[in-house]
């Protein structure tokens, strides 16, 4: 199947990933107030209020045992031979501050997660193409961050806005952004680990704003045609660490308004709105309402393959939190 075209637009596949409890003294009477049901379905339950207990179900449920081998071998490898055949791709991990986005996207160097794993991978699967096919390829990546609604690029010092824009054949260009050509995952890390290093250090300073942007790797395998005229072909793969979603105007008490809990962060209700539309094939897809998902248009919906990995923690003190990610989760399920 080729890109492009008006072709069916494919769903988004939804997977939930429940972190191990950390216990600590003041939340262990507790215990954790989410619980796995099988490899699809979970359950949780209102500690305080006992008889409310909610069921969802999903492409994927991976409990907290689940490696990030796995997690990767579910979510992601299968897309990967996609992006250098042109086509378009992107994974998120949505959910709470402390839930595992970073975890699931990144990883330590003793668990590797899904962006290391999949950079590996699209190297892996570079090296073993057939050379008789009679293409060339070229890995490149760009690293940005999107902060209040500004698109900032993480590879450059240049910390201005980068505009987002369309060009002929509704690819989204952002001028301005550096574009760098990476030859190995030693290469990919020369760049990305000082970047990233870079933004979590910044964000202790500045209030824990990165738990408050979305970072936003993006791998282009760009493949052209040795003979003549050298067609050429571009497939892209957004990897994205999103902005917590916890709703931080919650006050004291007063419980959640799930109605508004998205709307702190644009970015995110829009992701959902977007994400909803795509999945239930309903109307008009409201990209252009948010930086976010204006710059991930042409790899979200359409002929791209996008996975959202929700992450969410079982600690109680989590559950408003929890209770609103999996609603978001489950509505973006729906067909
Ligand atoms: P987020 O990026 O969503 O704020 P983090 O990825 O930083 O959350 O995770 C919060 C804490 O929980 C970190 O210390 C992280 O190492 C740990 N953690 C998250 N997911 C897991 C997991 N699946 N297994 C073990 N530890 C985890
Ligand atoms: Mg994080």
């Amino acid at each position: 199947v080729a890109d492009g075209g008006n072709k069916k637009t494919s769903r988004v596949r939804v997977a939930v990933r429940l972190r191990p409890y950390m216990s600590k003294q003041d939340d262990k009477h507790e215990g954790p107030c989410v619980r796995g049901l099988d490899s699809q379905n979970l359950e949780i339950v209102n500690w305080r209020n006992a008889t409310e207990t909610v069921k969802y179900h999903f492409d994927v449920f991976h409990g907290e045992d689940t490696t990030q081998e796995e997690v990767f071998l579910s979510s992601v490898k299968s897309i990967l031979p996609n992006i250098l055949k042109g086509q378009n791709a992107s994974v998120f991990a949505y959910g709470p501050t402390g839930a595992g986005k970073t975890h699931t996207m990144l990883g330590s160097p003793e668990q590797p997660g899904v962006i290391p794993l999949a950079v590996e991978e699209v190297f892996n699967l570079v090296r073993a193409t057939d050379q008789d096919e009679g293409w060339d390829y070229s890995v490149g990546m760009s690293y940005l961050e999107i902060y209040n609604e500004k698109v900032l690029d993480l590879l450059s010092q240049n910390s201005q806005d980068l505009p987002i824009r369309e060009d002929k054949d509704k690819n989204i260009l952002i001028p301005g952004l550096t574009h760098t050509v990476i030859s190995s995952s030693c290469d990919f890390d020369k760049y990305f680990v000082p970047a990233t290093l870079k933004r979590t250090t910044a964000s202790t300073k500045l209030n824990q704003r990165s738990s408050r942007s979305h970072a936003i790797l993006l791998i282009k395998v760009v493949r052209t045609q040795r003979p003549l005229p050298h067609r050429q072909q571009t497939g892209k793969l957004y990897l994205v660490d999103l902005a917590g979603s916890e709703d931080n105007r919650r006050t004291g008490n007063q419980g959640i308004r799930l109605k508004e809990s998205g709307a702190i962060n644009l970015s995110l209700f829009t992701l959902s709105k977007v994400v909803d539309a795509l999945n239930s094939a309903s109307g008009r897809v409201p990209y252009r309402d948010s930086k976010l998902t204006r710059l991930l248009q042409d790899s979200l919906g359409g002929s791209a393959h996008s996975v959202m990995i929700t992450n969410i923690a079982p600690e109680y003190k989590y559950y408003f939190d929890t209770f609103s990610a999996l609603n978001f989760a489950a509505k973006s399920k729906l067909i």
